[in-house]
């Protein structure tokens, strides 16, 4: 009796410190483990830097699915808003044009940025750039805003532009002069960063209805050959479902409260895909127009 009970008061000792040590030792691994998946597991695009450029607060609305995607793997977006949208009045509403719009539209595109997760940068040029006014008017209204985009590009060292295509869409002066101005940006020197430039498209193939509003052809005045649009960047139903949070933001713009169901059919029917269209310049130097 003696002889066994201080055997067994040191193995219950033991056993108690055993189970404290297993209990560190789960302990610990479920940090480790904790640590490894939400400390140090990196985002693929982790350190990328994307530029989306767009005239209007509603036009980003063209790529947000992809805006949304690359910010879920880890990309920092800038996305620059040209024009104030002083002008963005509509039939359907009793909005007039000028102050309280431009303070409504400043308002929607914060909140349609923050529901994509990018860094909004608006700049506030007047809608179509003053080119109501004439030369002396618009001239200066657009040098200044060379300027303005070229220092961001400059500042930001984006790896990545995206913007309007020479379509802009449906020929409007303001998208089209926004890819214009990227374009000239672009090529104006060889940049370590940005290394590519993007402009969004719309395939010809995929316009049902040639006929429009407009007066003439949709397939002319918006398509763009899917030769040259190379680049088809698909997204997930959680990037749609962010994209159209940022949309519906665009209260102002009567057209964007679509339902989410409207909303996703329309993105299903293009098999949820962004078409874009690489810039790319020849590498080698040529002596005919002919080669
Ligand atoms: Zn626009």
């Amino acid at each position: 009796m003696n002889n066994s009970f201080p055997n067994t008061k040191f193995d219950m000792k033991n056993l108690f410190n055993l189970k404290i040590l297993q209990g560190s030792w789960i302990t610990f691994a479920f940090i480790l483990m904790f640590l490894q998946t939400n400390l140090f597991a990196q985002k693929p695009l982790e350190g990328k830097v994307i530029l989306a450029a767009f005239a209007h607060p509603d036009d980003e609305m063209t790529v947000a699915p992809i805006l949304a995607k690359y910010a879920r793997e880890g990309a920092k977006i800038h996305l620059v808003i040209v024009t104030d949208g002083r002008l963005g009045v509509n039939d359907k509403t009793d909005y007039v044009a000028g102050g309280g719009v431009i303070a409504m539209r400043q308002r929607e595109m914060k909140c349609a940025a923050s529901k994509l997760g990018v860094e909004l940068i608006h700049l506030k040029y007047h809608d179509q750039l003053k080119s109501g006014e004439g030369y002396d008017g618009h001239i200066p209204h657009v040098r200044s805003m060379i300027k303005a985009m070229h220092g961001i590009v400059e500042k930001l060292k984006p790896d990545v532009i995206i913007t309007w295509g020479p379509d802009g869409g449906y020929a409007h002066i303001d998208h089209r002069l926004v890819s214009l101005t990227m374009t000239q940006i672009f090529t104006s020197r060889v940049w370590d960063r940005p290394t590519s430039l993007y402009y969004y498209g719309t395939p010809t193939e995929s316009i049902e209805d040639p006929k429009t509003k407009w007066g003439s052809s949709s397939k002319i005045i918006q398509g763009q050959d899917k030769k040259y649009l190379t680049t088809h960047v698909s997204y997930t139903e959680e990037d749609m479902i962010k994209a159209y949070n940022s949309v519906i933001c665009h209260v102002s713009q009567l057209q964007h409260t679509r339902s989410w169901e409207t909303y996703k059919a329309k993105r299903e029917k293009n098999g949820k895909i962004i078409y874009l269209r690489k810039f790319v310049a020849p590498t080698k130097i040529s002596n005919s127009v002919f080669d």
